[in-house]
């Protein structure tokens, strides 16, 4: 489907440079959104098309929506469908697939489709609306012609009575009350739009405006404050890679709930507006904001080769969202720490109870980073996923980031570091080639970064290899203190890893019952057939003395084997200063936790 995007780029210019070739061969695309009974909690949309030459037209909605891993299959909301000409004649139609509509334009030179959009869920990558708010997310919103996405389109938004704000990522047309433009449908679809009577501030950097738009913020918290911390973190993240793509940024601070989707130049932040009344709401605030904001760099401008041009028809999978989600948690800390806005105690922190979280749930014994990514589409997945079987490639991956960073400091001796990285990519990759970095030339930069060898951190995200941490933290002068404590459940120290539909044994731990039983890496667990959630349901429910029973093959013979479940256990870990550090070290742990806002 990628091969629908690179036909029409190629086409494009050849077209546009043919001597002679009237203007108009350029369609018009313009969408009108109202909202005739915002209590009935549905908008409608027109869209004009002129230009479009053929018998036949095909109008597209997306199946998923940027940013968010999921088939949302927006077509099922489509209600009222219609198509006219220029006169206002009905045109035929059929639905040819579930998110294909053929109208048989018989060559008019206008299309007028109109339809309704159920808007029922308060959710970031859904459509909402209320008799006092909108949120569009407009891949549920926007038809397009099929094979048609390169091309500028206009939106204009007819507000109900007493409604005043609009606020997105898209660009407003001068002299036009309430429209706005973009370049393409991929900016299109990466601009949901908040419209009601929302509280907005502002700040600038390098005299770009960022738009605070506020929903849900309660009044006792302080405005400037709020504008004055962003602004710091959104100049740390610009200083880190040297550049600021856009020309203006959107923050839409919205409803209760949960969850944030970043975008070209704005995100979509859910939370609940009080828990930013206590210092630490607050400051996880900031974090999950940031998170966001460093997302306009890393994933939609530093991106996977698989992440644009989309296939907005399928799913779009890539094994690097742990550098795409996973870096991106690296960093929004890293930038809260380089404002002066988080301690470097209150880091390390962090960092440690993410470990902890990360060593003690079972999935890491079943699931790589790499996976993890690829499976994300699926029901079990990177946020959602039971973490008896699954890991969260945003936990795990800040981890490795935190691994990568550390590694290229000290082959560097401490002249290079991630930061080295992101900025390559950023500039060789989206600046120069225009496109996204293949999983090679990602671990190529790195390396190039380090001058020397990553391959036991890309090893860590391809596996489920256990991680030595205490060795990666010592780079940085810190010990890594591990106590371990009863758990509920039993363990038996087995590593496995899913390859299609079959389960394989990586390791078995040194002394375990894993080993004892006599599993040994290679064997292929037979009797649950790529199902690790069996054996993680047996050790969640299981106690000491209780037998797991597997079947096994070995070099092609079947074999049983009757593992005894010992006592399970819970880690916790505590980072400590050396007191013997180098002075690499200590200038490595200098340099990654710095302040650089002058801020004490
Ligand atoms: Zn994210």
């Amino acid at each position: 489907m990628i091969l629908r995007r690179l036909l029409f780029v190629a086409a494009v210019p050849l077209l546009a440079a043919w001597p002679g070739w009237p203007q108009s061969a350029h369609p018009a695309l313009a969408y009108t959104v109202s909202f005739p009974h915002p209590e009935a909690h549905f908008l409608h949309v027109t869209m004009r098309a002129e230009g479009l030459k053929g018998e036949l037209q095909d109008f597209k909605l997306p199946a998923w929506s940027p940013g968010y891993y999921h088939i949302l299959d927006y077509a099922k909301f489509i209600q009222h469908f219609g198509a006219e000409d220029a006169a206002g004649h009905a045109l035929p139609w059929e639905r040819t697939t579930k998110n294909t509509w053929r109208v048989v334009a018989g060559n008019s030179p206008v299309i007028v489709l109109s339809y309704d959009v159920a808007a029922t869920s308060p959710f970031g990558v859904q459509n909402f609306v209320n008799e006092t708010r909108a949120y569009l997310s407009p891949a549920g919103v926007y038809m397009h012609p099929a094979a048609i996405l390169g091309q500028p389109v206009t939106a204009t938004f007819q507000l109900p009575s007493g409604w005043q704000r609009i606020a997105s990522g898209l660009d407003p047309v001068p002299g036009r009350t309430n429209t706005f433009t973009a370049s393409d449908y991929d900016v299109l679809y990466d601009c949901p739009t908040l419209i009601g009577n929302q509280e907005t501030i502002e700040f600038a950097v390098s005299g770009r405006p960022h738009a605070v738009v506020l929903e849900n913020v309660a009044p006792a918290v302080s405005r400037p404050k709020m504008l004055a911390d962003l602004k710091l973190m959104v100049e740390a993240a610009t200083r880190l890679i040297g550049d600021i793509p856009y020309r203006h940024y959107t923050f839409l601070m919205m409803g209760t709930g949960n969850g944030g989707i970043e975008h070209l130049n704005s995100a979509s932040i859910s939370f609940n507006g009080k828990s930013l009344e206590s210092p630490e709401g607050y400051l996880r605030w900031l974090s999950y904001v940031a998170h966001e904001y460093f997302h306009n760099f890393n994933v939609k401008r530093i991106r996977p080769i698989a992440l644009g041009p989309f296939d907005y028809d399928a799913e779009n999978l890539t094994s690097m969202l742990w550098v795409s989600e996973g870096l991106s948690v690296y960093y929004q800390d890293l930038l809260l720490v380089r404002s002066g806005l988080m301690t470097r105690d209150q880091y390390l922190e962090k960092m440690q109870g993410a470990i902890a979280k990360f060593e003690n749930a079972a999935g890491h014994h079943y699931q790589s980073a790499t996976d993890s990514s690829l499976d994300t589409w699926s029901t079990n997945n990177a946020m959602t996923g039971d973490r008896n079987a699954t890991i969260s490639y945003y936990d795990n991956g800040a981890m490795l980031g935190a691994m990568l960073d550390l590694k290229i400091r000290t082959l560097s001796e401490n002249r290079k570091s991630l930061d080295d990285v992101m900025r390559a990519l950023y500039q060789r990759f989206y600046q120069q080639k225009k496109r996204g970095f293949t999983d090679a030339e990602f671990r190529h930069e790195c390396e190039a970064a380090a001058g020397g060898d990553l391959s036991e951190v890309f090893d860590y995200a391809a596996t489920t290899k256990d991680v030595d941490y205490t060795r990666y933290f010592a780079l940085a002068g810190l010990t890594l203190d591990i106590k371990s404590e009863d758990a509920p459940g039993a363990w038996i120290g087995l590593d496995t890893q899913k390859r299609g539909t079959q389960l394989f044994v990586v390791s078995a731990a040194p002394g375990s019952p894993a080993e004892s039983a006599g599993l040994r890496p290679g064997d292929e667990i037979t009797s649950v057939v790529g199902n690790v959630q069996a054996i993680a349901t047996v050790l969640a429910a299981g106690k000491p003395g209780d037998t797991l029973k597997l079947k096994i093959s070995r070099g092609g013979a079947a074999q049983e084997v009757e593992v005894a479940l010992a006592k399970n256990f819970k880690r916790s870990y505590r980072f400590q200063l050396r007191a013997d550090a180098s002075t690499l070290q200590a200038d490595i742990l200098k340099s990654w936790l710095r302040n650089e806002s002058g801020r004490p």
